[in-house]
């Protein structure tokens, strides 16, 4: 899938009459076998640890209501409005105070509201990528990432991951690698906190080193963080731009720590990437829904936002012990990472399987996963699962995970 040519349409099988006529950038842009099956895996009866759903329903609702009406009332005519591209100056200082509980600092004027996280994943892709330009890119990494920087027709170089998160001496062989080939880095992209989807995370030694060697090789880092706030046992270890301003472009965002449906996320980046950033911005939404970033507004400076992330972590931490003890009980001879936050358990099965052919056994038997070929670009993951344990109820993963299991033990008694 790396291709930047693409085929044309062999006559007979493709019944788009404009198929001749996309752009190559349109080639990544492809519905998989995997999203067509989770269709029928909506279904209730079927147990889905497969989306990332955050739990919406331990958001009290009526805080929600409280605030829509609130903005409507007071400010009606701006909530409708549209307003400026970098995002609306009050709730850029509520992100600060958000930012703050992780340890990082910095200027209202530093910071851009996005729609959602995954837009300002596109705009800095859009910046910074000629098709070719190499990204380095977690093994595995989170699918939508990887699917945007497909659509800018980047080369991803994957670098391995242990439970500690990314290897720095991995990272180093890596841009050796691609620099001899004659290819240009433009960025690292990571999620050092709860990958997604491998559920591990960076230690703090090797953040200190992995933004030494960019630091040195002129390497950009994109540092994802949706999940740093929701930790299980303590706070993860402090996000690499809080000790670096120049070399990091930050990513935050309200879908986990309050509600996805509001589409509000940011982008904190160095001075002259973030001008940038507001232009690319402007070009592809003119600005961000002012309504959404008003309501969000309102409910960060009227309701104890604090105590509500703290409770989303009971609930994430509950469903994560369900899975984990559910997993030692009926897959002992497997192994799976025990993550200390966000949402995900990576799970590896005999190499001999393949989770992406099993997976149309698993929706039979009722019970859906995203197979690990999802979160690599070149091949990687074939014995890999990716369970979610963010949606589903203690008593469906413990479902979910029996299910599974009885799909497992078939395949290995074959
Ligand atoms: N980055 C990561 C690592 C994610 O897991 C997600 C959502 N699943 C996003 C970005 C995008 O989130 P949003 O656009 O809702 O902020």
């Amino acid at each position: 899938m790396n291709s930047h040519h693409r085929p044309s349409s062999p006559s007979g099988t493709n019944l788009d009459p404009w198929y001749n006529n996309y752009a190559d950038r349109a080639a990544g842009l492809s519905v998989s076998e995997v999203r067509a099956l989770f269709a029928v895996a909506s279904r209730p009866e079927v147990v889905s640890l497969a989306g990332g759903m955050p739990a919406v329903s331990a958001l009290p609702q009526h805080l929600v209501v409280e605030s829509m009406a609130k903005v409507m009332a007071e400010q009606g005519s701006v909530a409708l409005q549209y307003g400026s591209g970098q995002g609306v100056p009050r709730l850029r200082e509520h992100i600060l105070d958000v930012m703050a509980q992780e340890g990082i600092s910095g200027s209202v004027d530093d910071v851009v509201v996005t729609t959602g996280s995954q837009q300002a994943l596109d705009l800095v892709t859009k910046l910074f990528i000629n098709p070719g330009d190499v990204i380095l890119v977690e093994a595995p990494s989170y699918v939508g990432a990887i699917g945007v920087f497909r659509s800018y027709q980047a080369d991803i170089e994957h670098v391995l991951m242990d439970d500690d998160g990314l290897i720095p001496e991995a990272l180093r062989e890596a841009i050796t690698r691609v620099k001899s080939s004659g290819r240009t880095i433009k960025f690292l992209y990571t999620i050092p906190n709860f990958q997604n989807p491998a559920g591990v995370t960076l230690t703090a030694q090797r953040r200190v080193e992995i933004l030494q060697i960019c630091r040195s090789e002129g390497i950009l880092v994109l540092e994802d963080n949706p999940y740093g706030l929701l930790y299980f046992d303590g706070p993860p270890p402090a996000p690499m731009r809080s000790t670096e301003d120049e070399g990091v472009i930050y990513l935050g965002s309200f879908s986990k720590t309050f509600a996805p449906g509001f589409r509000v996320g940011w982008a904190i980046a160095p001075h002259a990437i973030r001008e940038k950033l507001v232009l690319a911005a402007e070009s592809a939404i003119l600005c961000p829904s002012s309504f959404s970033q008003l309501v969000i507004s309102e409910y960060l400076s009227t309701a104890d936002w604090k105590s509500q992330i703290n409770t989303f972590r009971g609930v994430y931490e509950e469903r994560k012990n369900t899975m984990l003890a559910a997993l030692a009980e009926h897959l002992p001879e497997m192994t799976w990472t025990k993550p200390n936050g966000g949402f995900y358990v990576w799970l590896t099965l005999p190499d001999y399987l393949d989770a992406k052919q099993m997976l149309p056994r698993a929706v039979t038997e009722l019970v859906a996963y995203t197979p690990g070929t999802a979160f690599y670009a070149d091949g990687g993951g074939r014995n890999k699962i990716r369970l979610s344990f963010c949606y589903p109820t203690p008593d469906q993963i413990r479902l979910g995970i029996r299910r599974l299991t009885t799909v497992i033990n078939s395949e290995i008694d074959l």
